[in-house]
């Protein structure tokens, strides 16, 4: 992907959003454990930044995908990992398939006032029995003349607790006969509707600042208008969707793994110990310049993988190793760096441990590593998963 002059500026138009209106605030939000995203969301939508690749017509800025990777890419100033967690739900996992498929009444009072910042948008896939495997979901919309009638309970949904509506995947029919794939479908859910609860907000290991949610569902009526595109085929939009998730996923955390690294080049260039700094040992230059290398090639991959897209290709390969590569890193660099920082890397406020504690979601949320390393060989064809 060449990075042009309005690349550049598209980002750093979001760094400095990040910079004035994130960070300052980011370690209060960390410690309520939830952000106002009614109100940064606003922000973002004024600036237009949460609709860079949506049509014009919704009131996004008509940019192809290029420009939303850049976005994505900035995200990663944030000092914290949930807050650019929260954001690409609204920007890149709640709203694609509504974008794709959605009919006219559904893109002007969801996916417009979402891309303007007026409402708070969720993706509701997990549940309590089914991560990984998503054709295995229970919860069902039963159509009732006009109206689906949905029960079941959604489990993990980042925005949980503030979002205005969520994409809600249910099973709009038995199986059919020889799979579990084609009784799905997504509905724009109104999490205000009567028989909807999210009370329960979930304590997590990291991206604190991000709300997640449990969501019940007990005879929630919503109008029959609400399905995205056609009845059953909600797992196929959904694996659509995921792509724009993953490579998000990808995208957003190479800012932080970077600032992990030169962090801590930093430290330990000023800090001492056996008469030198502990930069000087050739272990610690050569083990962050290899990070350093890791990082780029991630880069690079998830840039082949935008131009696949920009090329209208699938991208379900690429967007699938972006996404593995990125797990495995969001773990291992931050963990090398925190051992160079010492006792002041275990330390709650440090950025290191902060991205410790929250890049470790990115080799489980918005598919597993092991769920990609499925795909990638399958594939590739390696064999990979049996049909159900
Ligand atoms: C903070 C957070 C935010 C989230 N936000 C959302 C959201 O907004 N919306 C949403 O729908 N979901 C969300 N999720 C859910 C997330 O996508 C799931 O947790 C993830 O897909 C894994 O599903 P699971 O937790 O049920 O793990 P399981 O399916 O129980 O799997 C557990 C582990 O088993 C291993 N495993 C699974 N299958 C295989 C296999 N075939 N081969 C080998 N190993 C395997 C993997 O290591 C996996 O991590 C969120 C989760 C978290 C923690």
């Amino acid at each position: 992907m060449q990075i042009t002059h309005e690349h550049q500026s598209l980002y750093d138009t979001t760094k400095r959003f990040i910079e004035e209106q994130i960070n300052p605030n980011s370690k209060e939000w960390e410690r309520d454990g939830i952000f106002p995203a009614r109100e940064v969301f606003k922000k973002m939508g004024d600036l237009g930044l949460l609709g860079i690749a949506k049509p014009e017509s919704v009131g996004g800025l008509g940019l192809d995908y290029g420009y939303q990777l850049m976005f994505a890419e900035a995200l990663g100033h944030c000092n914290v990992g949930g807050i650019p967690m929260a954001i690409g739900v609204q920007t890149d996992m709640a709203t694609p398939a509504l974008a794709r498929f959605g009919s006219d009444y559904l893109k002007e009072n969801f996916l417009k006032p979402a891309v303007a910042g007026d409402m708070v948008a969720a993706i509701a896939v997990s549940e309590p029995g089914a991560g990984s495997d998503v054709a295995g979901i229970k919860t069902t919309a039963r159509r009732e003349g006009d109206e689906y009638v949905i029960s079941g309970q959604k489990m993990w949904i980042t925005n949980g607790t503030q979002a205005d509506w969520a994409c809600v995947l249910c099973n709009t029919g038995d199986s059919p006969e020889g799979g579990r794939h084609g009784n799905k479908s997504l509905i724009v859910v109104p999490l205000d509707t009567k028989g909807v609860d999210r009370r329960t907000k979930l304590d997590k290991l990291g991206q604190r600042s991000s709300d997640t949610a449990i969501i019940f569902f007990d005879d929630v009526r919503v109008p029959a208008r609400n399905l995205i595109g056609s009845e059953g085929k909600g797992f196929t939009y959904q694996m659509q969707q995921f792509q724009e998730e993953r490579l998000f996923l990808s995208a957003s955390i190479v800012q932080a793994m970077d600032n992990c690294i030169s962090e801590t080049a930093t430290y330990t260039r000023q800090r001492n110990a056996f008469g030198q700094s502990i930069l000087d040992n050739q272990f610690v230059q050569f083990r962050l310049s290899e990070l350093k290398t890791e990082v780029e090639a991630l880069r690079a991959l998830i840039y082949r993988a935008a131009d696949d897209m920009l090329a209208g290709q699938d991208v379900t390969l690429m967007a699938s190793m972006a996404k593995l590569k990125a797990g495995k890193l969001g773990r291992e660099v931050p963990d090398a760096c925190l051992q160079f920082w010492g006792g002041q890397g275990f330390m709650w406020d440090n950025f290191v441990a902060q991205m410790y504690r929250d890049l470790r979601l990115h080799a489980i949320g918005g598919g597993a590593d092991e769920i990609m390393l499925g795909i990638i060989s399958k594939r590739l064809g390696f064999g990979g998963k049996k049909k159900a």
